[in-house]
């Protein structure tokens, strides 16, 4: 054996040693962790990190400079610790690590995440019962059951349509019930949720209040389906952190809706982040929509972007369907009237039964 095989056989057995030490010393730490839960203490301690950091950089000879000795084991520290940490904190009650199945979504029957296609269609705002109802008389009549419509309008300026409130719900609930719908719509204010579950089948929780975290609390409380919407700018792990909190207290049913991301491109109102989808059903057990009106903010780019999402495993696609876009009171840019809708409808149809075939 030459000195190069010679010092890799030793360095090979000093790992082994410190695998050994490692574990044992993770086991200490769980020895001392069951101790301090029986007295009700915190198991991180800064006091006593501080205390062992110190007392080793005393005894470090080098060749390691203190700060690394320091930085080596903060890491064991930390590795020991996370051991320690309840399920909860390692795998999300949202994640497929917690639960493999998929999540299914019963709205009136609407299984949503059962694997099949899924819609959401209606105005942007909700303005009046006969514009609703116009709405909802196309929606059915293509056979989709969920119908949008937004009452409680967040806008970017306060001197813009705010929404019908309460009327608005009310207006929503009646279309509902004449025609055989399930209604989707969003609340703002953590003190409506309960009033909201009177009227709607889904609560939609907007991209603007995505990190609000009393709303997605209040929204935990009850028992209606929440349609989440990702945050103008929220990184995947922010939009699961925030469909956990609506989880955390007892709500499972949540929908997950992309709606594109606020990027510097300008050719579209937001980019739609594709990836996310599979990214969210990968990691998530939650049905994920795509909301192709708010991320493209193009009426030519709905049905592609359609057709993408549907071809990248989406649950559902929303858009926005308006009797006569030109004068809605909010995104008159990218509504569809009523006949584009049904040439939309008859394109993602053939679109679908092509892909079927192939
Ligand atoms: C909406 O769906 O009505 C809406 C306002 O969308 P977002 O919250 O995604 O902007
Ligand atoms: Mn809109």
């Amino acid at each position: 054996m030459n000195e190069m095989e010679q010092l890799r056989n030793q360095l090979d057995s000093v790992n082994l040693e410190l695998l050994e030490l490692v574990n044992r010393r993770a086991e200490l730490v769980r020895q001392i962790g069951e101790i301090k839960d029986k007295q009700g203490m915190k198991r991180y301690d800064p006091v006593r990190e501080r205390d062992m950091l110190n007392k080793l950089v005393q005894h470090n000879d080098g060749p390691f400079e203190d700060s690394t000795v320091e930085h080596i084991f903060k890491e064991i520290f930390k590795a020991s610790l996370e051991l320690q940490e309840d399920d909860h904190r390692k795998a999300l009650l949202v994640s497929r690590k917690k639960k493999p199945e998929d999540t299914v979504i019963d709205i009136k029957g609407e299984k949503v995440g059962d694997g099949n296609t899924h819609f959401v269609f209606g105005p942007c705002a909700v303005e009046s019962y006969e514009q609703t109802s116009a709405v909802a008389e196309a929606v059915k009549r293509r056979g989709v059951k969920l119908l949008r419509g937004g009452a409680f309008k967040p806008r970017t300026s306060p001197y813009d349509f705010q929404g019908l409130g309460i009327e608005g719900l009310q207006i929503l609930k009646r279309v509902a019930d004449e025609y055989d719908l399930a209604v989707v719509s969003e609340i703002v204010n953590p003190a409506h949720i309960e009033k909201a579950v009177d009227y709607l089948d889904v609560i939609q929780i907007g991209a603007r209040n995505m990190q609000n975290f009393e709303l997605l609390k209040a929204a935990g409380d009850v028992n209606k389906p929440i349609l989440l919407k990702r945050g103008l700018s929220a990184t995947i792990s922010e939009f699961i952190n925030a469909a956990e909190y609506i989880i955390s207290r007892g709500n499972g049913n949540i929908i997950l809706c992309e709606r594109g991301i606020r990027t510097y491109e300008k050719a579209t109102r937001n980019t739609l982040d594709i990836s996310a989808v599979p990214i969210l059903k990968q990691e998530t057990h939650l049905p994920v929509m795509v909301d192709v009106t708010h991320s493209t903010g193009r009426r030519d780019l709905l049905l592609p972007t359609a057709k993408a999402a549907l071809a990248i495993g989406a649950d559902g696609v929303m858009a926005e369907v308006h009797p006569d876009p030109a004068v809605a009171l909010s995104d008159s840019a990218q509504q569809m009237d009523i006949p584009m809708f049904d040439s939309f409808m008859d394109a993602l149809a053939s679109y679908t039964a092509t892909a079927a075939r192939s």
